[in-house]
């Protein structure tokens, strides 16, 4: 039994699919217009740990994520500044250059953090019809309505506004975030279509003229073309409850009256050092910035599994530290397992795979589910029965087990001494040079040192002796 807890409802429920054996998964995506920090990422590592504990249970995945590459507005109501525009101008580039370099960064994040990735990964300028299509509907149906401003959702038509967050709407009327905006019918509609001002950059013919999405409409029409009025399960932060996903919501109920999505998760934030993330405080960091400081993309996943995805996580560089040493820990762990031949019975293996499966199907519970990683990574009967149910585990976890011998070979060679990086190179010199002679001379040198050299097919290996 898989239990995930649902926001809608509040509740942690028995998740069963709208479709037998097939899960449709919508996830929202990052805004193209900087480099993802790594708070943005512990939201897609969330994403994919989900995506991995639901393929261990056998189910097939149909997952779509978008990518907002149309600017959306500073703040969730549709507010301020559009970001893209500002990035474009900042750079001083094209929007689209900004958001292709960006997207393609984000991607490889991804990649670095062996997150798999969703099966439909769909631009917002890509589905602009989609998008006016929706809204045209929205208006023939009497949720919309325009203004001098755009086009906008009308909330009071709803039979229930708000349905995911507790808030209550009279909290959140004009005046606190929202800009009064008299031609409103409800001080809390929103804009599913904004019109464009003359220096806008991005936008598009509409009936409205020249214009472009509220930030909402992409993911309501997004998920409504590649999944179908309702799917299974959305993802996003947990700052995307009280907006985006109740206004997202309500789009889709003008539509079709359903809830687009039977289960919402939403993962709770990173904080650094005790606090908010903030460009002011200098404390924004992105993968890459980890990397200089040593510390491992997956270690950094690693250190996101030491909290349950509802729980804040605090950042600190200590923290990720010592995860990147419980990652080569269980590196190592694995491949002594791997090397042994003790002969486990059947039963503590099973035994262990029940334990794992009954935590992570507890709607994610991986700190839980990596005590038992540690239980069999310590155990001192090393077998490879132990090294192959790792291997399995590491479906859910991804944290690319398989390939703990060249992580450990990479990581020796990057912390060579810097005489004896000296001598490698005189000796690929030499080597291009085909003096064979005076190779062998610097390879006996490096001997003498500690170091052993090998020519391997994949390249030149240094191990300490
Ligand atoms: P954005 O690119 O701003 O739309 O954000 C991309 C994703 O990151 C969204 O799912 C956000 O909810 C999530 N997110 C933003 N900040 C944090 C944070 N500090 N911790 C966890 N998730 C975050
Ligand atoms: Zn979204």
């Amino acid at each position: 039994m898989i239990q995930l807890y649902n926001t809608l409802t509040r509740e942690k429920e028995e998740f069963h699919p709208i479709e037998d054996n097939l899960v449709k998964i919508y996830s929202c995506g990052p805004t193209v217009y900087n480099y993802a920090h790594i708070g943005n990422l512990r939201a897609y590592i969330f994403m994919d740990t989900l995506r991995r504990m639901l393929k261990y249970n056998g189910f097939k995945i149909k997952h779509v994520m978008n990518i907002t590459d149309v600017g959306h507005l500073e703040s969730d109501a549709d507010e301020g500044e559009d970001k893209m525009q500002k990035a474009a101008i900042r750079e001083n580039k094209d929007p689209y250059e900004i958001a292709r370099f960006y997207e393609k960064a984000f991607l490889k994040d991804l990649d670095d953090l062996n997150i798999d990735k969703p099966e439909i990964i769909a631009r917002a300028t890509e589905h602009i019809t989609d998008m006016l299509e929706f809204v045209k509907e929205l208006v023939k149906k009497g949720f919309a309505y325009e203004t001098s401003k755009g086009i906008y959702f009308d909330i009071s038509k709803l039979d229930k506004y708000p349905v995911l967050s507790n808030r209550n709407v009279e909290d959140q009327i004009a005046g606190a975030r929202v800009e009064v905006d008299e031609e409103k019918r409800n001080s809390y509609d929103f804009a599913v279509w904004i019109k464009a001002p003359e220096n806008h950059i991005m936008k598009w013919e509409s009936p409205w003229g020249l214009s472009y999405p509220g930030w909402h409409m992409e993911c309501s029409a997004m998920g409504r073309k590649y999944l179908g009025e309702q799917f299974d399960i959305h993802t996003g932060g947990i700052d995307h409850i009280p907006t985006h996903h109740e206004n997202e919501i309500a789009q889709c109920k003008g539509l079709s009256g359903k809830i687009p999505a039977k289960y919402w998760m939403h993962v709770e934030f990173l904080q650094v050092d005790g606090g908010k993330m903030s460009k002011s405080l200098g404390n924004v960091y992105t993968l890459h910035q980890l990397k200089e400081k040593g510390i491992e993309p997956l270690a950094y996943k690693m250190f996101c599994f030491s909290a349950h995805y509802r729980n804040k996580l605090n950042f600190t560089f200590e923290g990720a530290k010592a995860s990147a040493i419980s990652l080569d820990r269980l590196r190592d762990g694995f491949l002594k397992h791997q090397s042994g031949n003790s002969i486990i019975d059947n039963s503590i293996i099973d035994n262990y795979r029940n334990k794992f499966t009954e935590a992570i199907n507890d709607d994610l519970n991986i700190p839980l589910a990596l005590s038992y990683v540690w239980e069999i990574v310590k155990n001192p009967n090393k077998s490879s029965q132990f090294s192959d149910l790792l291997l399995e585990f590491d479906k859910v976890l991804g944290l690319d087990i398989k390939n703990s011998e060249n992580y450990i070979k990479s990581k020796k060679e990057i912390n060579l001494p810097k005489d004896i990086i000296e001598l490698l190179e005189k000796r690929k010199k030499a080597r291009e040079n085909k003096n064979w002679d005076l190779s062998d001379k610097i390879r006996d040198e490096i001997k003498e040192k500690g170091y052993i050299v090998k020519d391997t097919k994949n390249g030149v290996v240094v191990e300490k002796l």
